[in-house]
């Protein structure tokens, strides 16, 4: 479950709570604990009889990890792991400048992908840097995110795993899938 996804399909529905995500969407804001761990947990209610779900973008500081670390151990008594992704700064910023969005569609790429005239390979749209437009907000996000996940990997703390982001993606993906099936084989 990608957390952004969620709030953007929410914000498509005509309902109350749609158009409360609406607005914060469109104004750029993040979302408050109360509203975040409302919609998740509705939809962790709804996938119940899954096994194992993996969310991506939640929590994102302590505060939100506590709540929801009560949650499910009250209500589904199941286990949590959380996963940290390691990647250098220099080379996060670096993704951010070679990615290319397309004002018409969203379609993401790398800069070596589009075409000359810089078109969208999906709709033909003009393909957009986001990155140098806001070169001072995405350091100081940077910055915000660092100093949050030290502290849920604080909070975490045996429940971390931890790998290597700076590698191709079939050995990160490996890492992942050894590092998950290891922590729960120990506690099944
Ligand atoms: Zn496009």
């Amino acid at each position: 479950m990608v957390m952004g996804d969620i709030f953007r399909e929410i914000a498509k529905t005509n309902t109350s709570l749609g158009k409360k995500i609406k607005k914060v969407i469109e104004a750029g804001a993040l979302f408050d604990d109360k509203m975040t761990l409302m919609i998740l947990t509705s939809k962790i209610r709804k996938l119940k009889k899954m096994d194992k779900i993996i969310i991506d973008g939640f929590p994102r500081d302590v505060g939100q990890a506590r709540a929801f670390d009560k949650y499910v151990s009250d209500s589904l008594g199941n286990k949590i792991l959380f996963i940290h992704i390691r990647l250098p700064r220099a080379n996060i910023l670096d993704r951010l400048a070679k990615r290319r969005v397309c004002v018409n569609c969203n379609f993401i790429t790398r800069v070596k992908k589009t075409n000359k005239n810089n078109r969208c390979p999906k709709c033909g749209g003009q393909m957009m840097v986001r990155y140098d437009e806001n070169k001072k907000a995405i350091k100081a996000r940077l910055d915000v995110y660092s100093l949050q996940s030290r502290l849920l990997r604080q909070y975490f703390r045996k429940r971390v795993l931890e790998v290597d982001g700076n590698q191709t993606i079939s050995k990160v993906s490996r890492d992942l899938i050894n590092g998950i099936k290891k922590y729960f084989l120990k506690r099944t």
